[in-house]
């Protein structure tokens, strides 16, 4: 063999190495497995990848949805009452569909497992590979959960609906960070707006509550303070806006506060007019987080949370 003669093998060589380099990343695994004498994938095969479930909470419904399998032709949903139970088949899709809501929440369980079938189907022959098994608590129109009461998947806290001493979440960031934007928003319309009052433990409001009693009577109190564990302020989704008491009424503030927290995903919770319905006297800087689709939702309906949610907010005990 000449110098020539090796230079172009050894040119040829690494040539078709590049080639098959360059094919392997830019074409299918398919086409790299037959290149590499593997025995290819037969189109009808399933793939081996496990599809992956999700599920995400909506005010109705339970959304499930899941990763592509390759070569599947349908999907079918399964859902147990018990991780290692039964499960019950509650739909089939087609191979195009990679979510589902189950809207059907029968029974007096709020926990179910699901999983979902891909299944590819070629001529006799079925194949199917199973998801990962996930756990969801569904909200009911009424549930409790570590006994904090959700109406429609709403954390909701007045006179009826009372949250446990232990319960202690601190300023929920969401919520604060909804507030910061909305600060800085007002701020370019020369509003200047601050957090007076946020989270408050059981603990400090018990304190609070029993001082407004002593100085004002348990009658009077109880329309502008909250018992321990019916403050809104325990859930860390409420804010005093500046000043907490009628002096912020009218002012350039409270109107700017009133005509846009809504975009922010607030509402002004103890509205005019609403004190039987509240429970509460109007407070025109106490505001709820309830994130911007809800706000949006409650403030266009013109009711208050109760009459939005269909509850009542009375002591039990007078
Ligand atoms: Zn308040």
């Amino acid at each position: 063999m000449n110098k020539n003669r090796i230079t172009i093998l050894v040119v040829t060589i690494f040539t078709l190495g590049a080639i098959i380099l360059m094919t392997g990343s830019t074409f299918t695994e398919n086409h790299l497995q037959i290149k590499c004498g593997a025995l290819p994938l037969e189109t009808s095969e399933i793939s081996t990848a496990k599809p992956i479930l999700s599920a995400k909470l909506a005010k109705n419904s339970l959304k499930l949805s899941w990763t592509k399998v390759e070569n599947a032709d349908e999907y079918k949903i399964y859902r147990s009452k018990k991780r290692n139970g039964k499960y019950k088949k509650i739909a089939e899709v087609t191979a195009d569909t990679l979510n589902f809501s189950d809207k059907d929440y029968k029974g007096k369980r709020k926990t179910y497992y699901y999983k979902i079938k891909a299944v590819s189907r070629s001529g006799s022959s079925i194949e199917h590979i199973y998801s990962n098994t996930i756990k969801k608590t569904v909200y009911k129109h009424k549930s409790k959960v570590h006994g904090v009461t959700y109406i429609d998947g709403i954390l909701i806290v007045n006179k009826t609906y009372k949250l446990p001493k232990d319960y202690n979440p601190g300023t929920n960031s969401e919520a604060y960070k909804a507030f910061k934007k909305m600060q800085s928003d007002a701020y370019k319309d020369k509003i200047n707006l601050f957090i007076a009052s946020g989270f408050r433990s059981y603990s400090y409001q018990k304190n609070l509550y029993n001082r407004y009693k002593s100085t004002d009577g348990k009658d009077k109190a109880d329309t502008y303070s909250a018992r321990a564990g019916h403050s809104e302020h325990q859930t860390g989704l409420a804010f005093d806006i500046n000043n907490p008491n009628s002096s912020f009424d009218n002012t350039k503030e409270s109107k700017w506060l009133a005509k846009n927290c809504t975009k922010y995903g607030f509402i002004i919770r103890y509205q005019k007019s609403k004190e039987k319905i509240t429970g509460y006297k109007y407070e025109s800087w106490h505001i709820r987080y309830l994130g911007k689709k809800l706000a949006k939702k409650v403030t266009k309906s013109g009711k208050c949370l109760e009459e939005y949610l269909g509850i009542t907010s009375k002591y039990k005990q007078r």
